[in-house]
């Protein structure tokens, strides 16, 4: 009798040859199934080549490969990084989203820039900094802020500090041009 185990996303007890491979874990496979990783990369695929059709936009360098973006989904696997949403059919197809937005500059097109959103997220964020996004919808204080610091912490290879006062400069600079502007 071959071994089995349980998917993680698709819970179904398979045969572990149906599994990816993985020398980093412990019995040499992973605990996501081939068909699952097999769908997650076609969305993340899909989604990158989304995002790229919208590039010329600004004329801002792609700095991310389609199994970069594939490495995000399993990230969050399958879930908004923003509200933590399953994708299901009411929330729609989720996209990458700039988390630095490209029309305000200093952005880019970058795994460390880039996040999975479902659409209610992305159209409520639209050009605001992350951190007034945060703190208009009650989220600075639950787990989304560290995930997100640890996230581009992580992606663009600096430290937590560096992110976070970076993150705080960007909704500062908002908020002064946003002022001037009024006056
Ligand atoms: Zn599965
Ligand atoms: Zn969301």
């Amino acid at each position: 009798m071959s071994e089995k185990r349980t998917c993680r996303r698709c819970k179904v007890d398979k045969p572990v040859n149906q599994f990816e491979k993985d020398k980093r874990s412990k019995g040499g496979s992973t605990n996501r199934c081939l068909k699952c990783k097999q769908a997650s990369n076609n969305k993340a695929y899909k989604a990158f080549y989304r995002m790229r059709e919208l590039a010329p936009k600004y004329p801002i360098p792609i700095e991310t490969t389609k199994e970069e973006v594939a490495q995000l989904f399993d990230v969050f696997d399958n879930r908004c990084g923003y509200c933590n949403v399953e994708e299901s059919e009411e929330t729609g197809t989720f996209n990458l989203e700039h988390i630095r937005p490209l029309s305000r500059g200093k952005a880019r097109h970058h795994v460390s820039n880039l996040f999975i959103s479902c659409k209610s997220c992305n159209s409520r964020k639209g050009d605001k900094p992350v951190l007034t996004f945060y703190r208009e919808h009650g989220k600075l204080e639950y787990d989304y802020m560290p995930f997100l610091v640890k996230y581009i912490a992580r992606f663009s290879k600096r430290s937590i500090k560096d992110v976070e006062a970076e993150l705080v400069d960007e909704e500062r600079d908002y908020h002064e041009s946003r002022d001037k502007a009024a006056v």
